[in-house]
């Protein structure tokens, strides 16, 4: 089979590679649709001297038909459609009977620690298997593999009442699936991003509101369309320092804020959210059981999650993929197969 190797400075190559073959309990899935994340361009955007020696298959948003089965399996069958939860894990541990398989001490996420999603055919455990109805396209099932659970379960930790404000920081991918849920949801959503191309697509999806925070101060934009009071809740996704500080700064009193951009500035300061009361969360992925949270609500509330994604290429134009995304510009980037 064929698998996408990140080299590491703005450099993928298509590699050969062994088709897998399942054990007890493994599944083998036929991929049909692999989402670009975020999270793969920081190993695309390393420097090449860090990435030596990775032979890893990149990607972890899977999406596809169960192609083989290993002994032991019974909850899928083969040409069965699933979405794949992007870390194994022992299965038997706390975490893992948690549904928080990513915090398993044995865990391997896909296109780090093992073969990933820019392949093929990808191996996995039968648990990780996630059933995708007919309704939803291969290109849903993969985006729900990360990227728009991390979005979904980010907002069940903010717990939006309806009517209320949630502020956006970021209209990546992760950030548009927020918009999406969060309209779902029944919220108001102000949309803050840099790009005009991300901006207008999120006005696309529903977003209220967008600022651009290159033109206006986000939080006094933010303020000024909440009467001064500030936003309900916000949501940062974009990583950068002024979006962690704006996504805590344009709340309104006792408002709270979840977090998944990764960042390293320690800009934060505890003055910051001690007086008006603020509860900051961190997020990351989704546990495993909240998939089914989230198809029902795609599926009750009719989420047009494929309208997220711009842009559709195969396999082997990896390089092109990776470079459309690295831009900054496009919504969602995947991979299809026929
Ligand atoms: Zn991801
Ligand atoms: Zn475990």
């Amino acid at each position: 089979m064929r698998g996408v190797v990140l080299l590491g400075n703005r450099r993928s190559e298509v590699r050969e590679f062994a088709d897998p073959q399942p054990g007890w309990g493994e599944v083998v899935v036929r991929l049909k649709a692999g989402g670009l994340c975020g999270s793969d361009l920081h190993r695309y955007r390393q420097d090449a001297t860090q990435r030596a020696g990775n032979v890893t298959i990149s990607g972890h948003e899977p999406c596809g038909v169960v192609e083989c089965l290993g002994n032991g399996v019974t909850n899928v069958r083969v040409g069965e459609r699933v979405s794949v939860y992007h870390y194994r894990g022992c299965g038997y541990c706390k975490e893992c009977l948690g549904g928080s398989l990513m915090w398993c001490a044995a865990s391997r996420g896909y296109g780090v620690a093992i073969h990933g999603s820019n392949a093929d055919f990808i191996l996995t455990d039968a648990r990780n298997c996630l059933p995708l109805p007919t309704e939803l396209s291969f290109a849903c099932g993969a985006m729900m593999a990360c990227n728009a659970g991390t979005a979904f379960s980010s907002l069940r930790k903010l717990h939006p009442f309806g009517g209320e404000t949630v502020a956006i920081f970021g209209q990546g991918p992760v950030g548009l699936a927020g918009t999406l849920f969060a309209k779902a949801m029944g919220t108001r959503v102000i949309a803050i991003e840099p790009t005009a191309e991300r901006r207008k697509l999120a006005r696309a999806l529903g977003a209220d509101e967008t600022i651009d925070p290159n033109a206006d101060d986000a939080n006094s934009a933010v303020k000024e369309l909440t009467r001064g009071e500030g936003a309900d809740c916000s949501f940062e996704t974009s990583g950068s320092s002024s979006g962690v500080n704006g996504a805590v700064d344009c709340l309104r009193l006792g408002g709270r804020a979840v977090f998944v951009g990764k960042h390293e500035d320690k800009a934060l300061a505890p003055s910051q959210i001690i007086g008006r009361q603020l509860t900051l969360m961190g997020s990351f992925i989704l546990p495993i059981y909240m998939y089914h949270d989230m198809l029902r609500l795609i599926l009750d509330r009719g989420v047009p999650l494929e309208a997220m994604v711009t842009h559709r290429l195969p396999l082997e134009k990896a390089q092109e993929a990776f470079a459309l995304f690295d831009s900054g510009k496009t919504g969602k980037v995947i991979f299809e197969w026929a």
